[in-house]
């Protein structure tokens, strides 16, 4: 430990400064509750938290619990898959421009096979525990924060679809910027599949993502944006990025449990959406299909 030394007024005025613009970072004892509560909540229901079950509702209202506690303006949007009663937990931080919102989300549902805890538990984790963040730090964001957990992506992005096709062209058009994650706390992670959207000439939040990874020496890999509910968003012409750790040999079995995922990616995984939340939030100097060289280290 280094020995205490003077320090001036004004360094400790900078300091506090630093302190209230600084990004947040976790640690995996941050997040991993969630999914432990999550596994919980598939184990009382079967062994599974899959669209149209009770182990989905029990799993929309964990998450819808700790955000109204936090201060979020949540809502549940429903529709129909399946001849089955589907949600997306939608959750407005209060504040910020409403023609410029940033919108991250996750699938919450899994398969009727298994507990989906790393597919989707742990993006579903990470986007609450980002949220959780922002109402810690009071975020006063230029952009408008919005998050959403989506139900039944796991029979084809309905939920995701459902709400876009939903939004009004103005609220369709007030999304600067979408972003996902899917699987994000996967054990032997190789590298990280980064989203990118061709489709709609989005590269800002692509490179605000691989910037992220490189500037901490994580290799990253280019995915295309039908990869996840992305695609709900890209389709719609809304610019799309995110990213995956990997599938996992457990991927849609009874064995994509706790144990399925790795804390330490899970708190990588988290971390990188706190940082790209914190960059857009404000919309200036990373203003989205703007700025930003196409070009890729
Ligand atoms: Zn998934």
């Amino acid at each position: 430990m280094p020995s205490p030394r003077p320090v001036s007024l004004t360094a400790l005025a900078l300091g506090a400064a630093l302190l209230l613009s600084a990004v947040p970072a976790v640690a995996a004892a941050e997040v991993m509750p969630h999914l432990q509560a999550l596994q919980r909540i598939a184990d009382r229901n079967g062994g599974n938290r899959a669209h149209g079950t009770r182990g989905y509702a029990e799993s929309v209202a964990y998450v819808k619990q700790a955000l109204d506690r936090a201060g979020f303006r949540t809502q549940l949007r429903h529709f129909s898959h399946d001849g089955k009663d589907g949600y997306n937990l939608i959750a407005d931080w209060p504040g910020g421009d409403p023609n410029h919102v940033l919108l991250s989300g996750a699938h919450l549902d899994s398969v009727p096979m298994g507990p989906g805890i790393n597919d989707n538990g742990s993006g579903s984790a990470a986007v609450l525990t980002t949220a959780l963040q922002v109402a810690k730090a009071k975020l006063k964001p230029e952009r408008h924060l919005r998050f959403a957990w989506w139900g039944a992506e796991e029979l084809g992005m309905a939920g995701s679809a459902d709400y876009v096709k939903n939004l009004s062209t103005a609220d369709r058009k007030a999304i600067d910027l979408y972003l996902n994650l899917d699987q994000a706390g996967s054990r032997n992670l190789q590298q990280y599949l980064v989203v990118k959207d061709a489709k709609n000439g989005e590269t800002a939040a692509f490179q605000a993502f691989e910037n992220w990874f490189g500037a901490r020496g994580l290799a990253t890999f280019d995915i295309p944006l039908d990869s996840s509910d992305t695609q709900s968003f890209g389709d719609a012409g809304i610019p799309s990025s995110g990213f995956s750790s990997g599938v996992s040999d457990c991927l849609h079995s009874a064995c994509d449990n706790l144990a399925n995922v790795d804390p330490a990616t899970q708190a990588t995984s988290t971390n990188a959406l706190i940082g790209v939340v914190w960059q857009f939030a404000t919309k200036t100097p990373a203003t989205p299909a703007t700025t930003s060289s196409p070009v890729r280290s």
